[in-house]
């Protein structure tokens, strides 16, 4: 994702925000375009886009505060840095700024061009080690897909949302077949590369809405969005002829073909929650295995 290039101001008072804006083309941060907001609505809604490097935001909004806007805008995913900039010092608002998510906390009176400048920079730089931290924690080291807590939080969030709105919902298991074998006749990383090339297939077999995870070591799961359970079962069979039809190097100048099992499970027949929703799939998984492999079955 390139880095914006763009700081949101959200500030009441038309004066104030002039004042922020020349402390920040003092502060050596003219690379920086300024947007304004000047209501807690307007600044919360531009925040939430995630189009920001950085965030100067104000603590009194008129009826409403600042410390409310981050809250909501964190609680919605958004982890644009903020620095708060309020009126007067207080140890409690500082505390509570923090505790919000805030990266830092200036008095207004007091900021200097210099301060306001090394405040961004630090913010920024904490925003990106956080960003790598999220990555680190979401993601499968070897496929780079989705790891399978990550996915157990999407899982659980797709279904709550289908069944609210009454939408369908598919889930996808798959497993490798005989893949012990793989390793046992090339080795641990020639087995590793298969999971990585199946891994890329899988994905590139799917919409970008749709969701690629590693679940388990040789195991993958795809939540399709807005998809029936026999819509489903079309994409999985796609997976398993996608997979068949491309042998994966395993040594230099071998290619070995690989297949996979898949389980397909639809909302809303399975309408019980995700765990419920996971075991059908599981349990299709199984019959795909039993009636002879590299083959989806869907859950009946
Ligand atoms: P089946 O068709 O019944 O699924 O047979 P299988 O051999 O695929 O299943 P089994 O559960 O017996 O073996 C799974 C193997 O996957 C055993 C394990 O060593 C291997 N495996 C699990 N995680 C990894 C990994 O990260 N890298 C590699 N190279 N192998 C892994
Ligand atoms: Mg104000
Ligand atoms: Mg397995
Ligand atoms: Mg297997």
């Amino acid at each position: 994702m390139p880095q914006s290039q763009k700081i949101l101001i959200i500030e009441d008072d038309r004066l104030q925000f002039r004042v922020t804006e020349r402390l920040l083309a003092n502060a050596r941060m003219a690379r920086f375009e300024v947007d304004w907001a000047q209501t807690f609505e307007d600044g919360l809604k531009r925040l939430l886009t995630g189009a920001y490097a950085a965030c100067l935001l104000d603590y009194q909004l008129g009826a409403r505060d600042g410390l409310e806007l981050l809250r909501e805008a964190r609680a919605k995913n958004c982890h644009t840095p903020v620095i708060f900039l309020t009126a007067d010092s207080s140890e409690r608002v500082d505390e509570a700024a923090m505790e919000a998510g805030a990266s830092d906390y200036l008095v207004k009176g007091e900021i200097t061009p210099r301060m306001l400048e090394r405040s961004i920079r630090y913010s920024l730089k904490l925003g990106e080690a956080m960003r790598e931290l999220r990555r680190l924690a979401t993601r499968d080291a070897l496929t780079g897909l989705l790891n399978r807590r990550a996915f157990d939080g999407l899982l659980a969030e797709e279904v709550d949302r289908a069944r609210r709105l009454g939408h369908p919902l598919a889930l996808v298991v798959l497993d490798l077949d005989h893949f012990k074998t793989i390793n046992d006749t090339h080795g641990h990383p020639a087995g590793d590369a298969v999971l990585a090339a199946v891994g890329k297939m899988l994905e590139g077999e799917v919409r970008t809405i749709d969701r690629v995870a590693r679940i388990g070591g040789e195991e993958f799961a795809v939540l399709l969005m807005e998809t029936t359970g026999e819509e489903g079962l079309a994409v999985a069979n796609r997976l398993v002829a996608a997979v068949r039809g491309r042998p994966v190097e395993v040594a230099a100048g071998v290619a070995q073909t690989i297949t996979v099992s898949a389980g397909v499970a639809g909302l809303p027949v399975y309408g019980e929650g995700e765990v419920v929703f996971m075991a059908a799939a599981d349990r299709a998984l199984y019959q795909a295995k039993n009636g002879g492999r590299d083959r989806a079955v869907l859950a009946s």
